[in-house]
């Protein structure tokens, strides 16, 4: 069997790796560089952000991908040899007196409902973890059980064990046409260069540019990009050990000290700078929220392209319209977290088997009920 892959993000190349490793022929076809769009620019965080304002269907395909890290981690390092820095930091949410109780409850009943720990610290205590914290916290959520992973590293172990397994990684080859049989069955793909690759499946893994391949060939995928901002500050390794989050905003601290400032929402297109407005707006969460990080320096800035759907879920699984054509995208904020058991379920269903997971809410074709808070902003 021969699979083509569009798109080098984290979804394509693992789903890549676990077709190869049943048997089957595939190649990887990349528009610019791999592995440098959204996958590489994510902070890495292995928890949705406010999971408890999502459909229980989500947090079950969370919790399965989740469960499949450790083993995933195991594989990789041993067959790249390359570190994946997955570390348990623990997510650390404080509340302040204007938001005291606004997710307190809704957060310990998913906690409860889906097997997450989850403690409610005093004001005092939650200081005394994390000493940069607002003198003005009242009282902290903390997840103890919840992983980072580094993204370039991730990447870099994914790519290894690819090229060793002997799988084409084509850069530079941007697909611009899918091509069907007479039946409208996805038989190929074409590149910019006007090349062909004939293929028994296609997969859809383009990430924020799904859309445009989609409309060409008569279906509707609504993703859209939804640019973040990410700002990197350098302190000395354990100045915050959690990962601490409030509203939008989120430090993620890196084991060698680094604090990753993340990130904006921004309804924009596929503008790609790295604005004074967002620089200025993420400093700012960082002295109301950690204070303490005040004396640290401002080491870099990027942004990315989330992969944007309207209600906040995936698109994965086969086009009915289109026999041979299957997408794995729309992840938005949760592809990193997602990215194993997206792989998983895209190669085995690919190769015949039925998911064990009921995957109706993530279907292509579904009904789309726009969210606003888990869903794209609007513009
Ligand atoms: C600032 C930021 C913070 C984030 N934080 C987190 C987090 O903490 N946790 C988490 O789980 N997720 C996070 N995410 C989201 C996560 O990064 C994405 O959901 C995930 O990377 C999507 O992976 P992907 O492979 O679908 O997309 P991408 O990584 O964007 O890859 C898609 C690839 O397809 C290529 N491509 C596009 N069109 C074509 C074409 N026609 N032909 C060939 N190739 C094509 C692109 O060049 C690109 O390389 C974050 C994202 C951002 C931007």
């Amino acid at each position: 069997m021969k699979v083509v892959v569009i798109g080098a993000g984290i979804i394509g190349l693992l789903t890549a790796l676990r077709l190869k490793q049943q048997g089957v022929d595939v190649v990887i076809l990349e528009k610019g560089k791999v592995a440098q769009e959204s996958s590489w620019a994510g902070a890495g965080i292995l928890c949705p952000i406010h999971p408890w304002l999502y459909p229980d269907s989500f947090t079950e395909l969370v919790n399965a991908s989740l469960a499949l890290y450790p083993d995933l981690q195991a594989e990789l390092e041993s067959e790249s040899g390359h570190g994946i820095q997955r570390i348990k930091s623990g997510l650390l949410i404080p509340c302040f007196v204007d938001d005291k109780a606004k997710h307190q409850e809704a957060a310990q009943l998913w906690s409860d409902k889906f097997g997450w720990d989850m403690q409610r610290l005093t004001a005092v205590q939650a200081v005394t973890k994390e000493p940069t914290l607002s003198p003005d916290v009242q009282e902290a959520l903390l997840w103890q059980d919840v992983y980072q992973v580094r993204n370039p590293d991730l990447l870099s172990a994914v790519l290894f064990y690819l090229h060793k397994l002997g799988v084409d990684v084509l850069e530079q080859s941007e697909v611009t046409q899918l091509i069907e049989n007479g039946q409208g069955h996805v038989c190929g793909v074409e590149t910019v260069q006007g090349r062909t690759y004939d293929a028994d499946a296609v997969l859809l893994a383009a990430g924020s540019w799904s859309a445009k391949l989609a409309e060409q060939s008569d279906f509707k995928l609504p993703v859209q990009p939804v640019k973040g901002q990410i700002v990197l500050l350098k302190t000395e390794p354990n100045t915050l050990k959690h990962i601490v989050k409030h509203d939008d905003a989120y430090f993620v601290p890196r084991r060698d000290g680094r604090i990753l400032i993340g990130a904006t929402m921004e309804n924009v297109g596929f503008e790609r700078s790295n604005t004074a407005e967002a620089l200025s707006a993420l400093l700012a969460a960082s002295k109301r929220l950690v204070p303490g990080l005040k004396d640290a320096q401002v080491e870099q800035q990027w942004m990315g392209f989330r992969p944007g759907s309207p209600d906040g879920l995936p698109f994965l699984g086969e086009v009915p319209s289109k026999k041979g054509l299957w997408v794995a995208t729309g992840h938005y904020r949760n592809g990193v977290a997602l990215a194993p058991i997206t792989a998983k379920v895209m190669a085995d269903w690919i190769c015949g088997a039925q998911p064990s997971l009921n995957m109706d809410a993530f279907a292509p074709n579904r009904p789309l009920q726009e969210s606003a808070s888990v869903g794209y902003p609007k513009a």
